[in-house]
């Protein structure tokens, strides 16, 4: 099978630039493993830390990605949005001035974007609404209401809690491990469970106008918050929950869809394993399924070592696919042993030159670029620019693709 374009990774890097690559026109494809980050997603995007994230990346050492986007990082990050936005993923947020998310732990993070829906506040400290019940899932044990009630109340937030039950989560309560987000996401999408989650809101609620519940409103649906406050008239707003991520996951599966929407083809389930070269290009990539695609280009997305693309080995990182060059900062530990001091070993990974192509044995690969996690330079955690160093590399690469 022969493609303009060949992509590895199924995460917000993969399917930013595959998004792209298919809307411009170009025949794209993206081999995945399967799940990737996204599953793990707090429902927000960040860019930068700081006050004004776009002046803050002015600063940074030429390795770090955003150095390599030239002037147009404020357009990529346009243009992400509006990506995330044409995928039915609706934003709250901008590039100028970051605005905050709460954590599933309660604290108030810095963020670039949003899903519209969450908890967030503009400067940090306060929020619009001056009380509000906290309502979860009965033995749902992956939303700390106790954390987010402390939270609300150093904002001056009054709050009171409750736990509701459905028929349907009951007989899962006897189990702990199947008491899960997603499990309860599930159980949301059904029109009964709805309607007796909005007569259970009107009840608990009463008076108060805002309701606080953990981001498990509906897995296949995304109308279930709009439906639950038109019946009960109330604001209804979501804090992300631990691990697995339903916010994640609706966004992973709603730009897999606006992907193949637009063309694109997904093998899902296939992780690269092999691939050929001829006169120093790739040719081919062969798959764990024994399929064999042929491109002009190949982008390498694979993500860090969570999402499968870097390997930590005994004689140091490895990049899985190609062996590509690895970078790592000048430190002798790559680890720090104080937890919540920044981690060395997160801003390791694979060496790309200007244009974002990928370095084997010192010299770039004519047709390979790289984008997202897989590549070296940033800190994502330290920096809060993970998300955004995935969409603006990939549509760095994707414009220089576009270009070629
Ligand atoms: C726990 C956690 C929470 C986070 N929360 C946030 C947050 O709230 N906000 C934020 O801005 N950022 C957050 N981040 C960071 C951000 O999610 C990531 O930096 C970003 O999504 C990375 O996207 P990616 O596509 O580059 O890589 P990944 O999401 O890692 O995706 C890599 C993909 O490549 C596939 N793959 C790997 N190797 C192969 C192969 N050989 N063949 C085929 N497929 C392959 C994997 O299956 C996976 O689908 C978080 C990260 C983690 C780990």
């Amino acid at each position: 099978m022969r493609y303009d374009t060949v992509i590895i990774g199924g995460g917000l890097a993969a399917l930013l630039c595959g998004i792209e690559l298919a809307r411009s026109g170009k025949k794209a494809a993206i081999v995945t493993t399967g799940h990737s980050t996204l599953h793990f997603s707090s429902g927000s995007f960040g860019l930068y830390n700081g006050a004004e994230p776009l002046k803050a990346a002015e600063a940074l050492a030429p390795s770090h990605p955003y150095s390599k986007l030239g002037e147009g990082m404020e357009q990529l990050a346009a243009k992400a949005t509006e990506i995330l936005n044409v995928a039915g993923i609706a934003t709250v947020g901008n590039a100028e001035a970051n605005h905050y998310i709460m954590t599933p732990t309660g604290a108030l993070r810095q963020c670039w974007l949003s899903i519209e829906g969450m908890v967030t506040s503009a400067d940090g400290k306060s929020f619009d609404f001056s009380d509000a019940l906290i309502l979860s899932p009965e033995g749902f044990l992956d939303f700390y209401t106790q954390f987010i009630a402390d939270s609300f109340k150093r904002a001056g937030v009054t709050t009171t809690q409750s736990v509701f039950s459905l028929p349907e989560l009951t007989i899962r309560r006897n189990n702990p491990t199947e008491m899960r987000s997603v499990t309860v996401a599930r159980a949301l999408d059904k029109e009964e469970n709805i309607l007796a989650l909005a007569s259970i809101i009107t009840r608990e609620a009463k008076d108060t106008q805002t309701v606080i519940m953990p981001a498990v409103l509906g897995f296949e649906r995304t109308d279930v918050l709009s439906r639950l406050e038109k019946i009960t008239g109330k604001q209804i707003l979501t804090v992300a929950t631990l691990p697995p991520s339903v916010e994640g996951i609706k966004v992973e599966r709603a730009l897999c869809k606006t992907f193949e929407r637009m063309g694109g083809v997904i093998f899902n389930g296939h992780t690269a394993t092999h691939y050929s070269m001829e006169e120093g290009a790739v040719a081919t990539i062969t798959t764990s399924k024994g399929v064999t695609l042929a491109a002009n280009e190949f982008v390498l997305a694979s993500g860090s070592f969570i999402g499968g693309g870097l390997q930590a080995l005994r004689s140091g990182v490895a990049e899985v696919l190609f062996g590509a060059d690895v970078a790592a900062p000048a430190v002798v530990e790559l680890t720090n042993r104080d937890l919540f001091e920044s981690q060395p070993f997160m801003s390791v990974g694979i060496e790309v030159d200007e244009q974002f192509k990928v370095l084997i044995a010192g010299k770039s690969v004519e047709n390979l670029y790289g984008c997202g996690a897989v590549l070296s330079g940033y800190n994502p955690v330290k920096e809060g620019c993970g998300a955004g160093v995935a969409m603006l590399t990939a549509l760095k690469v994707a414009e220089n693709i576009i270009n070629r």
